[in-house]
This record gives structure tokens, C-alpha cells and sequence, in this order.
């Protein structure tokens, strides 16, 4: 009777963690699925001008949106559309692991730690760090940052590199470039550290920040997407997109309407 008793429970508790069987997951969110469901869902940002950004009717716009278009217009020639969800860089990664976006065009540099959470595509454009400090700032270069509080925004590549070669910076982190440039401004730190290619799109726009002529790294951006099988035919989709523009001249085309330059 006993023995009876507890291979019952043993059995009941088998069922419950669901290990009676191997269960297989399906398999969503691949190519096949997006063209079914007529939508690809893109995370885009809003705050890195001239990647990113709303334009003065509120539409997504920017480089990063006239990619995600090119590949929409791929993926579903005539009858498809994609829809832009806004991202940051503190909630990039997030938003792609919770199946809001299919893939994420946003300013995001392939770094080792990234390889191995996410796939990427090839890349299309090539960054490098730099340093924005206030007009008239002392602050020449990276070395000058030592023993200084450095304005960062949480989730981009910045923090990592800038600890490793500044070992005496104190670091602020914010959620948002927005918040970052208002920090700078208020003296609550003596630069940000971060793409020249954000950073230049903020100090044209504000005549009392300077960006610095040195560059720091080499960030290549491309589009990210969730790890795993779901993402192949995706990733082989982007991926003829952008080899395609950068052999016909369009992404060329594109920074220079941008005026996205290359350091
Ligand atoms: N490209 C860098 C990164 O992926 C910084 C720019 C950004 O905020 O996206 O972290």
C-alpha cells in the first residue's frame, strides 16, 4: 500500500514539473511568422539624432528608421508594415527578451558580452567613442576624466571602456540622453562619455557643449535579435539588406543626407 502511496507522488510531482515528457518549445517569431502576421516590429530610439528621433510631426526618423523600412520593404515587398516601439539603451535589451520587438535597430554596438545574450546582423555603420564636456571646459581627453565624475547612460558600451581606462573616474549613470545632457549642464558631472555619433547630434544642437576631436573605440552598430533558431532567416534577411545598400552606395547615400560622418 505504501509503496503504492509514494510512486503515486512521485508520479503526481513528475507530471506537475511538466518532466513527464522532453517538451519541445515551439519555435515563434521567426521570418515565416512575421510574414503571416503582415508586421515586423522594430525597436527604435527616440533620443540619438540622426540615428533616432521623432521629427517635428512626431514620426520615427533617422538613419535607424530608413533601415528598418528597407527591411520591411525586403521581408515583405508590397503588402507588410513595420511598426517602430521606442527603446533606449537602459531598455533595449529588455524589450527584444520580452517579445515586444522582433529586432532592434538602435544605435547598438556588436561587443563581446553582447555575442553571447544576442545575435547580430552584419554591421552597418562604424562608431567610436568620444568625450562632450561644457564650452570652456579644461577637459582635453579621456586622460584628463581621472579622479573627475563622468556622465554616462546606462546600458550602452561607455561604462564598461571608460572604467577600464580611466581607473580613478567616478561614474553617473542616466536613463536617457536627455537626462545626461541636462546633468552636464547643471555641473553634476564634467563630461559624458559616449558615440560621437550621438554626441554630435547633441552638441550642434547645443552651442555651450563641445565634443572632443579624439575618438576612443571602434563600435560597430548593427541590428540585434534574440538569440536562437527563431532569428536565422531573420538575420539572413538583414543581412542582404544591408550588404546590398552598402555595395549599391545607399547607405553611403544616407549618412551623407545625414550628415553622419566617419571618423
Ligand atoms: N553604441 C553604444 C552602445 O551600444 C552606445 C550608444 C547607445 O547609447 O546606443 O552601447
Amino acid at each position: 500500500m505504501y509503496k503504492k502511496i509514494i510512486l503515486l507522488l512521485f508520479l503526481m510531482i513528475f507530471i506537475l514539473c511538466g518532466c513527464s515528457k522532453p517538451q519541445k518549445e515551439p519555435v515563434v517569431n521567426t521570418l515565416d511568422d512575421i510574414t503571416k502576421r503582415g508586421e515586423v516590429v522594430i525597436g527604435i530610439k527616440t533620443d540619438a539624432y540622426p540615428f533616432g528621433f521623432k521629427d517635428k510631426n512626431g514620426k520615427f526618423a533617422g538613419y535607424d528608421v530608413d533601415l528598418a523600412n528597407m527591411i520591411g520593404q525586403e521581408i515583405f515587398k508590397k503588402k507588410g508594415k513595420v511598426k517602430f516601439v521606442p527603446v533606449t539603451s537602459s531598455d533595449r535589451i529588455m524589450k527584444l527578451f520580452s517579445e515586444d520587438v522582433d529586432m532592434i535597430i538602435a544605435t547598438m554596438s556588436v561587443t563581446p558580452s553582447r555575442l553571447q545574450i544576442l545575435d547580430f546582423s552584419n554591421p552597418y555603420y562604424i562608431a567610436g567613442q568620444a568625450v562632450m564636456v561644457r564650452k570652456g571646459s579644461k577637459i582635453k581627453g579621456l586622460s584628463d576624466l581621472n579622479g573627475k565624475k563622468v556622465i554616462i547612460v546606462f546600458g550602452t558600451s561607455s561604462e564598461s571602456s571608460l572604467r577600464a581606462a580611466v581607473p580613478r573616474v567616478s561614474i553617473l549613470g542616466y536613463k536617457t540622453y536627455s537626462e545626461a545632457v541636462k546633468a552636464l549642464k547643471q555641473g553634476k558631472g564634467d563630461a559624458i562619455v559616449s558615440d560621437d555619433t550621438i554626441l554630435i547630434g547633441l552638441s550642434l544642437k547645443d552651442g555651450n557643449l563641445v565634443l572632443l576631436p579624439k575618438r576612443y573605440s571602434r563600435e560597430p552598430y548593427a541590428v540585434a535579435f534574440r538569440k536562437g533558431i527563431e532569428s536565422e532567416d531573420l538575420v539572413r534577411v538583414v543581412n542582404y539588406v544591408i550588404d546590398e545598400s552598402a555595395r549599391n552606395g545607399t547607405l553611403q547615400k544616407l549618412q551623407k543626407n545625414y550628415g553622419i560622418k566617419k571618423y
